[in-house]
C-alpha cells in the first residue's frame, strides 16, 4: 500500500524557509496528508534522505549559487513534477534584487571570509530547468499548498490564477488604495490570495507575481500620472516583477581581494602589543590598589592616636586661660604690693626742718606688724619713757 503513496521531498535553495514554514503551519492535516504522500525530505521537519525517485518535488528559493544549481539539476534529473514553491522559486523575488545594485559595494562586507563560496547571477528556477507548477506568493498561502496537493493526489490539474488582484480587492467591497495615495500593485498582479493584504488597507506589493499579460510599462505611466515618482515606482515594481520587466544586466565577477600578509602580520602584532599593554596597565592598577589600601590603613591608626592624645591633653584654649588668670593674680598681688609701699610713705610724717633726725626709723606699720599690736605698743611704750 505504502508503495502507491506518492513519494514526496521539499527542498530549499537561496531563499529564507518562509515557504517551508508555510506547508508546516498545516500542522492539522499533516498527519492526514501523511496517509496519501509519502514525505521522504523535509529538513524542517525530518532528517534528509537521499531518494533515487521522487513523484512530486516542491523547490523553494532561487539560483544563486554554483552549488543552488548542481544541486537543482540532480534533484530535477530524479523527479517526475517539480513544482516552484513560492515567489523567489518562480520570479525571483527579493533574493534577485542583487541582480540591480553594484554587488561589490557590499560583498566584501559580507562574504569576506567565505572565499570558497561562488556566488552566481541570481535567477529563478525555471532559467536553469524546466518547472512543472508554479505555486506564487510571498510565501504561498498554507491552504493554497494543501489545495494544490489535493489536486495532485485525485489526479486534476492544479487551480491556476487568471484575474489580477484588484478582482478579489473589489469582491471584498474594499475602498481603492489608489484614490487615497498608495502605490498598490494590484491591477498587474496575479490573484489568489483574496487580496489580504488590501483588506487591511495595505498596498499590494504584488508577491504573487505579474500577471501572464500584465503591461509593466503601462501601469508604471498610470503611476507616475497619479503623483507617484518614477524612481520609487521602478524600486516597488522590481521588488517582484524585475526579473521581467527589464533584462538585468550581466554581473561583474565579484573579486575578493584577499587581505596581505605583511599587513595581517602587523596586525597581529599590533594586536598582541596591545593585549601585553592591557595585562601591564591591569597589573600596575592591582598593585596600586594594593599600596594605596596599606597606608589607608596606618592613617587610620595614626588619627585614632591623635585623637586619644587630644583627648588627654588640655586644650589650647584651656591653657590660655590658666595662663590669663596666672598672669592677673601677679598683677594683682603687684598692684597689692605698690598699694601697700604707697600707704606706708603715706604713714611716715613730713620731717620739720629743726626736727633731729630720729635715730631710729619704724618702718610703716604693715599688715602683719598691725597684727601683732602688743608687741609695737610695747616697744612704743619704751621710747615715751
Ligand atoms: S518566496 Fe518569500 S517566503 Fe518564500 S523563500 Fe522567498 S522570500 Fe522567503
Ligand atoms: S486597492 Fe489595489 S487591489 Fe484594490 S482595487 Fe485598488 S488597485 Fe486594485
Ligand atoms: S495582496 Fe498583493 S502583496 Fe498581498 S498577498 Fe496578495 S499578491 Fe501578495
Amino acid at each position: 500500500m505504502a508503495k502507491d503513496k506518492p513519494v514526496v521531498g521539499f527542498y530549499d535553495l537561496t531563499g529564507c524557509n518562509g515557504c517551508l514554514l508555510s506547508f508546516v503551519f498545516n500542522e492539522d492535516e499533516i498527519l492526514e496528508m501523511a496517509r496519501h504522500f509519502q514525505i521522504k525530505s523535509f529538513r524542517l521537519i525530518k532528517e534528509l534522505k537521499e531518494e533515487k525517485q521522487f513523484d512530486i518535488v516542491f523547490m523553494e528559493g532561487l539560483v544563486a549559487s554554483n552549488m543552488d544549481l548542481e544541486m537543482l539539476k540532480a534533484i530535477r534529473a530524479k523527479t517526475k513534477t517539480l513544482v516552484a514553491l513560492g515567489a523567489c522559486a518562480c520570479t525571483g523575488c527579493i533574493p534577485a534584487y542583487r541582480n540591480f545594485i553594484d554587488a561589490s559595494k557590499y560583498v566584501a562586507m559580507v562574504y569576506e571570509k567565505t572565499k570558497e563560496m561562488k556566488d552566481t547571477q541570481p535567477l529563478p528556477i525555471n532559467k536553469h530547468v524546466a518547472v512543472d507548477y508554479y505555486i506564487p506568493g510571498c510565501p504561498p498561502d498554507k491552504k493554497q499548498i494543501l489545495d494544490f496537493m489535493k489536486d495532485l493526489l485525485l489526479g486534476k490539474k492544479p487551480a491556476d490564477y487568471d484575474r489580477p488582484v484588484c478582482f478579489e480587492c473589489r469582491l471584498n467591497e474594499n475602498r481603492c488604495l489608489l484614490d487615497d495615495g498608495k502605490m498598490c500593485l494590484g491591477p498587474i498582479t496575479r490573484g489568489g490570495c483574496d487580496a489580504v493584504c488590501t483588506n487591511g488597507k495595505l498596498e499590494c506589493w504584488g508577491c504573487r507575481g505579474p500577471m501572464p499579460d500584465a503591461n509593466l510599462p503601462l501601469i508604471s505611466k498610470l503611476l507616475e500620472q497619479k503623483g507617484f515618482p518614477k524612481e520609487h515606482i521602478k524600486q516597488r515594481l522590481r521588488t517582484f516583477a524585475g526579473m521581467m520587466m527589464e533584462t538585468p544586466p550581466e554581473p561583474k565577477p565579484i573579486k575578493i581581494k584577499p587581505a596581505k600578509p605583511a599587513k595581517k602580520v602587523k596586525l597581529v602584532k599590533k594586536k598582541l602589543a596591545k593585549k601585553k599593554l592591557a595585562k601591564k596597565v591591569a597589573k600596575t592598577a592591582k598593585k596600586t590598589k594594593k599600596a594605596k589600601a596599606k597606608p589607608a590603613k596606618k592613617t587610620l591608626k595614626k588619627v585614632l592616636k591623635k585623637k586619644a592624645l587630644k583627648k588627654a591633653k588640655p586644650k589650647p584654649a584651656a591653657k590660655k586661660t590658666a595662663k590669663k588668670a596666672v598672669k592677673k593674680i601677679k598683677k594683682a598681688k603687684k598692684k597689692e604690693k605698690t598699694a601697700k609701699k604707697t600707704a606706708a610713705k603715706r604713714v611716715q610724717p613730713s620731717k620739720p626742718a629743726n626736727e633731729p633726725a630720729p635715730q631710729k626709723t619704724f618702718k610703716a606699720e604693715s599688715e602683719p606688724q598691725k597684727k601683732d599690736k602688743s608687741f609695737f605698743n610695747m616697744i612704743k611704750g619704751r621710747f615715751k619713757r
